[in-house]
């Protein structure tokens, strides 16, 4: 940890910071420059509150030197690391499109939303029994039949399921419906005991980015997670909030490199969502891939002007086909295939 003091600080301030560190178990090095005096405590910071430090008299400011999250950092896995969901693989050379409606409605819609993830070359399919919804009187999602539909549909093609759990006491019931991935959503990336419950479990996990998370806080976010035991995670961007409003959100597309940067996990992203509008998907679909996003979890319903939830930015079958053919020469482009 590095520890600035402050211009006016005095001998006897410098001395109560040394036998604060003294007393975490670490060692200090103080270097007195002209101006300003630099304390360096040398040893594990996780002994050392930053907080503490910064509040004791004379400190200036106090910056921890190590990361805090170890096991999602990339320096773990210098080469990448794969998950792999029933065989299929998130994070190597093979991009993988996640589609399926926003929310689970009927057996019909699952059953046509199937044949529709299927017929345009996806490996995985995402429905929603349980919605976080901004209204509570808008559609909260179907609940633990809307899991059973999907599961029939989604079995008869063989695809495995993502879908969102919002609450740990239906963590055994995802268990018991063997939920393929368990998403979490951004109103509950820091949901911390939700985290650690999905950590216990030996589940692939998408880790959505909070409304306006920094990546600093998304990454501690997944290290909660991981700490627990659990390593299959997947980072999806979905887009964050700015003081623009002509879309629902914005995608950052400068976060697919920053996060692959400091993390080995896979990245992919979630176009649907930050555009708010189907027409804008495939724009951002292509841009993701192209700065490296691993896949892209896509809203698709078999009818769009009828979906009960973000009808909006669903795309129709035939659109989502079109779509995975651009995509296929998108990925070529930068050495992936789909
Ligand atoms: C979703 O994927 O259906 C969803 C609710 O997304 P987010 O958590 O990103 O808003
Ligand atoms: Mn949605």
């Amino acid at each position: 940890m590095i520890i600035v003091m402050q211009r006016q600080a005095t001998d006897a301030q410098i001395d109560a910071v040394v036998a604060h560190i003294r007393a975490a178990g670490l060692r200090e090095h103080v270097s007195r420059g002209a101006e300003l005096v630099v304390i360096g405590a040398i040893g594990d910071e996780n002994l050392l509150d930053a907080g503490h430090v910064e509040i004791l008299p004379g400190v200036e400011r106090a910056t921890r030197v190590t990361k805090q999250y170890k096991i999602v950092a990339r320096a773990l896995h210098p080469a990448g690391s794969v998950v792999k969901v029933r065989g299929v693989p998130i994070g190597g050379e093979q991009i993988q499109v996640i589609a399926g409606p926003c929310s689970v409605e009927t057996q019909a819609q699952m059953d046509e939303a199937a044949a529709g993830v299927a017929a345009a070359g996806c490996r995985l399919m995402r429905g929603g029994a349980f919605k976080p919804r901004t209204s509570p009187y808008a559609f909260q999602g179907l609940g633990v039949i809307g899991l059973e539909y999907f599961q029939r549909a989604a079995q008869r093609y063989k695809l495995p399921v993502v879908t969102e759990l919002m609450d740990v006491r239906m963590l055994d019931t995802f268990m018991e419906y063997d939920v393929d991935v368990i998403q979490i959503g951004a109103r509950n990336m820091q949901n911390f005991d939700l985290l650690k419950e999905v950590g216990r479990v030996n589940k692939p996990v998408i880790l959505k980015r909070g409304l306006s998370a920094t990546l600093s806080e998304w990454l501690m976010a997944a290290e909660y997670i991981a700490a627990g035991g659990n390593h299959s995670i997947i980072f999806c961007e979905r887009g964050i909030r700015t003081f623009e409003t002509a879309y629902r959100n914005v995608l950052d597309i400068t976060a697919i490199p920053a996060l692959k940067r400091e993390t080995h996990l896979p990245v992919i992203v979630d176009p649907s969502h930050a555009a708010g509008k189907a027409w804008m998907v495939p724009a951002l679909a292509q841009a993701a891939i192209a700065a490296g996003a691993d896949g892209l979890l896509i809203e698709m319903h078999p009818n769009p002007c009828e979906a009960w939830c973000d009808a909006d930015q669903a795309l129709a079958p035939d659109e989502l086909q079109a779509l995975m053919r651009t995509l296929a020469a998108v990925a070529a482009a930068v050495g992936r295939t789909l």
